[in-house]
């Protein structure tokens, strides 16, 4: 039975820690700089072993004028001597997974690794730099793809990376200290006991991706709710469903998403032209008087917003959907949800759209299979529901 150790038990660690501590042999230890956060854990999930964090392995590299960042064989010595319950803890892990803040994880890292010869991966948002700065030790870079604009462990939670791709980044095997197929298979194994579906992918292509679906939105949210801000309360005040829908991301933890895009810096910037670029066409459509342009450019989007499987999840490309029409009254999605749940049919998610601005809404349901849909779909019509 493996035993996994957690570094930073917030949202990412901490859905880790439910996820796995509920059904699977994994044995968890989670390490926490605050003793409150351990005391969570162990109210929520009694079977987990929690320990504090030293100090050292709290510090920022380049604001911590106390950390030791060149000597780390002194640095592991002290940490040897005056936290032989961490250093013991931490040598009897097989894997170990930094979910920290990116620029913490470098110096984490090579810390545990003078302590340790587990396996370590972290959950960062970006690949590149990490992986390129972890070469040469037992590291591989991990990247769960699920995620919200909450924080801490009471925000985490044990559903968060099901159907979620998990990238994961093997560095080549000459730049790797130790058994570069066992140990992408263990991750795997990690990954699919999250409930997640494990994607092996190089760091650069990666972080273009990334940079492009996760990166350049939040920067765009942002940018939008500036914009409208300026407008005044007023404008605010008035802003509509679509609004809220578009800029739900603006509400993220600014100090993380300052970090991420720094570190990202080299994929985001060529995003944020290409976007700037697609902003600038708009825009001179609009000071051209243009139809046609800009009618071509709001149908691009639209065939490849439609195209999109459920709503941008690519984790759920297998689910198989149908839409119901729904009036806009209180209880008609719980009575259609409700009557799927009695049939046994295991929805995988649900989104309602246009509800209210037209006549009710759709409601998009995504069940496991066409053979689940077609059953779904039955039930409904013979309850006298408009479905397709
Ligand atoms: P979070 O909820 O704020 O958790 C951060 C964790 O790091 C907490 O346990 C926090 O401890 C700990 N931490 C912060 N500063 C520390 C320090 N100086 N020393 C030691 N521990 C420290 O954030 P999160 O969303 O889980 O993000 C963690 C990682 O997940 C980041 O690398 C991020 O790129 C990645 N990620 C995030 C998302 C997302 O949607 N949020 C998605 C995928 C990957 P305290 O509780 O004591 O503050």
């Amino acid at each position: 039975m493996p035993r996994l150790g957690i570094v930073g038990s917030g949202l990412i660690g901490g859905s880790f820690i439910r996820a796995l501590a509920a059904g699977t042999d994994y044995e968890l230890l989670a390490f926490d700089r605050r003793a409150e956060t351990s005391e969570l854990i162990r109210s929520a999930c009694p079977n987990v072993v929690t320990m504090q964090l030293p100090a050292a392995l709290t510090r920022r590299p380049e604001t911590d004028s106390n950390a030791n960042f060149t000597d780390l064989d002194a640095e592991a010595e002290t940490l040897r001597r005056q936290h032989p319950a961490f250093w013991e803890a931490v040598s009897s892990c097989d894997i170990i997974i930094f979910c920290t803040p990116i620029d913490l994880i470098p110096h984490q890292v090579r810390l545990v690794s003078r302590l340790s010869t587990a396996l370590m991966s972290d959950v960062g948002s970006t690949k590149h730099d990490l992986c390129s700065e972890l070469e040469g030790l037992r590291f591989m870079g991990g990247h769960p793809m699920a995620g919200s604009e909450r924080q801490g462990f009471e925000c985490s939670r044990a559903d968060m990376f099901q159907n979620a791709p998990y990238v994961l980044c093997p560095p080549p095997t000459d730049r790797y200290h130790g058994p570069l197929e066992a140990d992408l298979n263990s991750l795997r194994s990690m990954a699919q006991s999250l409930g997640a579906s494990p994607y092996v992918i190089d760091p650069e292509t990666h972080d273009r991706i990334v940079a492009s679906v996760s990166h350049l939105p939040h920067v765009a949210a942002a940018a939008l709710v500036n914009t409208v801000g300026e407008c005044g309360g007023l404008a605010l005040d008035l802003s509509a469903g679509g609004f809220r829908d578009i800029t739900r991301i603006a509400s993220s933890d600014p100090g993380l998403w300052a970090e991420i895009c720094l570190s990202s810096a080299p994929a985001l910037l060529p995003a944020l032209d290409a976007y700037a670029g697609h902003v600038e066409r708009f825009r001179d459509a609009v000071e051209t008087n243009d139809y046609e342009s800009l009618y071509a450019l709001f149908q691009a989007g639209r065939t490849t917003r439609d195209g999109l499987p459920l709503a941008g999840n690519g984790a759920l490309l297998t689910a198989s959907g149908l839409t119901v029409y729904v009036e806009d009254t209180p209880g008609s999605v719980a009575a259609i949800t409700v009557l799927l749940a009695e049939a046994g049919i295991s929805i995988r998610n649900v989104s309602l759209r246009n509800a209210r601005q037209y006549e009710g809404g759709q409601l998009r349901i995504f069940v496991t299979d066409s053979i689940e849909q077609q059953k779904s779909l039955n039930i409904l019509r013979s309850k006298g529901y408009d479905c397709e």
